[in-house]
């Protein structure tokens, strides 16, 4: 059977206009590795089964989990209805999956919401040592903000 788990939001913060960074609750035993991903959905009638998929930006290490979600406020699809929530609201998550992990020096091409699976990997590296440079320029204006923000938040410090 597959993993569901009902988490409260403890934190939103904005990322940009259209991206936020959801802090929730973290199911005791639910682990992951960076670069994985899980299917939520929003705990509210009418939302329930509808599942998309994110990645986690938090650490496995982290007490909470952390998704960094851009909303598409075109259409009235999830990101657009988690765009609404508050601080007590509640997600449902599932299962994690996910085949991007770090498996030595390379380049790692990613734009728009494929930044989150790009980062996290790199983000837990740095506990052990290695460093890393983020080159945001050329990319799309989602993907380029946000690797502003990580690259000035987590690795300006490192260059
Ligand atoms: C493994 C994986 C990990 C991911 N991780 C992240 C992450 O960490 N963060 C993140 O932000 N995203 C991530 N994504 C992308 C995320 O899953 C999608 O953005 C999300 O599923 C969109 O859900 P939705 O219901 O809002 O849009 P959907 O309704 O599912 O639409 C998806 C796309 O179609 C377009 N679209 C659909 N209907 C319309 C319409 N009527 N008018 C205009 N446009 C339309 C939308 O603009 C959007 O581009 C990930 C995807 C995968 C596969």
């Amino acid at each position: 059977m597959s993993e569901e788990h009902i988490v409260r939001i403890t934190n939103i913060e904005s990322v940009t206009h259209d991206v936020r960074r959801y802090q929730v609750e973290k199911p005791q035993g639910y682990t992951f590795k960076p670069g994985q991903a899980t299917e939520v959905a929003i705990n509210k009638e009418g939302w329930k089964e509808e599942r998309r998929p994110f990645t986690f930006t938090s650490l496995n290490t982290d007490p909470y989990l952390e998704f960094t979600i851009k909303s598409y406020n075109d259409h009235p699809g999830v990101t657009n209805e988690l765009g609404k929530l508050k601080v007590g609201d509640e997600l449902i998550i599932h299962d994690v999956w996910g085949v991007i992990e770090y498996k030595g020096p390379g380049y790692f091409i990613a734009g728009g919401a494929g930044i989150t699976r790009r980062k996290i990997p790199g983000r837990d590296r740095r506990g052990s040592g290695r460093r890393e440079r983020s080159v945001g320029k050329g990319w799309g204006s989602d993907g380029d903000a946000i690797a502003r923000w990580r690259s000035a938040r987590e690795f300006g410090a490192a260059r």
